[in-house]
């Protein structure tokens, strides 16, 4: 593969504008142009870097992800094409850790519900038993990769006591037990955050559904920072409504956005965000990292980072 050009599709602009990349990129000499998917803006472009699939892609050799989930990109096709998927795993660990550990400690000290109160200017004190300090408390972190790094770190910090679920039963620092997915409701039963960070693939679309929610605490949190689709979105909503558990900070939905007639905009002790857990004014600095390192290791004929597909 050799890359003379890499265009820079206006779909990242969701999540950064696409200047600044392209003023890093220039800077590092690598040459970069911004792109509208049209074949006729891609027409000198070997790569793209994206948010959105587009048809056009499969034209090109190497398709970069500014996300790190590649559930957008059809698979199947980039392979019958040939076409190189990389993604941005690896980044989002402090972004996304620092979320998850705002979301703990919003819900455990009643922060999400003074939010609210302000909004309607009401002086409004929490119940004497509503708050509750999360040092001792378990967590639970389903995936251990970049995303579950962060989060561990954080949870740790906070002196929760943390166990994890991944594929394989390898130790994780700071995790005290790891399980693997046939362990998961044994995992999750006696945690007080549930915390998702797994990849959205067949083996891990609706990992959390009835059963699984049945099997977590009463009291329990379920925070959702992996794809929306991870989770029985049915299932959630009743086990909410029934009580079943306590409620949870959820990012991202089965649909994007979440509709507006959705139960979960207005449940007492959910929080909804709108899939940014990851978001950082550094991010395009990240991904501008990231692409310096794959055109240097593609010039010496090597593999780009995060080889995908
Ligand atoms: P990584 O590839 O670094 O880690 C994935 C982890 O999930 C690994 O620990 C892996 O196990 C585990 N895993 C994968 N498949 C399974 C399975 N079938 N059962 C149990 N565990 C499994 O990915 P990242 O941490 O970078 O990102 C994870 C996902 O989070 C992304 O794919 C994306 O969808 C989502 N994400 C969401 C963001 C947001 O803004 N909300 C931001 C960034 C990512 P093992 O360690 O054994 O390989």
């Amino acid at each position: 593969m050799r890359i003379d050009r890499i265009g820079i599709d206006e779909s990242v602009a969701a999540v950064f504008p696409p200047e600044p990349l392209a003023q890093r990129l220039a800077a590092a000499a690598v040459d970069a142009t911004i792109v509208d998917g049209s074949p006729e803006s891609l027409a000198d472009c070997q790569a793209v870097v994206t948010l959105e699939h587009r048809e056009s892609f499969l034209d090109l050799e190497w398709v970069h992800s500014i996300q790190a989930g590649v559930d957008r990109f059809p698979h199947d096709r980039f392979r019958e094409e040939g076409v190189v998927l990389t993604n941005s795993t690896g980044v989002h660990g402090d972004a996304v850790g620092e979320t998850v550990a705002g979301f703990v400690l919003a819900l455990a000290r009643r922060i999400h519900e003074h939010v609210a109160h302000q909004t309607d200017r009401e002086w409004s004190r929490p119940g004497w038993d509503d708050g509750w300090t999360v040092a001792g408390e378990q967590a639970c972190v389903v995936g251990l990769g970049g995303l579950g790094r962060g989060i561990v770190d954080r949870l740790t910090g906070l002196g929760m006591d943390v166990v994890g679920v991944r594929r394989s039963p390898l130790p994780e620092p700071g995790v005290d037990q790891v399980y693997t997915v046939d362990g998961l409701r044994e995992a999750v039963a006696d945690a007080r955050f549930v915390v998702l960070a797994v990849p959205l693939t067949d083996a891990t679309r609706e990992l959390i559904g009835a059963e699984e929610l049945a099997a977590m605490r009463q009291d329990a949190y379920l925070i959702n920072v992996a794809r929306g689709g991870v989770v029985d979105q049915l299932a959630l909503v009743e086990a909410l409504r029934d009580g079943e558990i306590a409620g949870g900070a959820l990012d991202v939905f089965e649909t994007e956005p979440l509709p507006e007639d959705s139960p979960l905009w207005a449940m007492d002790d959910v929080i909804v965000s709108p899939h940014c857990a990851a978001y950082t004014r550094d991010y395009y600095r990240h991904v501008a990292a990231i692409l310096e390192e794959s055109v240097r290791r593609i010039a010496d004929g090597e593999d780009p980072v995060n080889r995908v597909l």
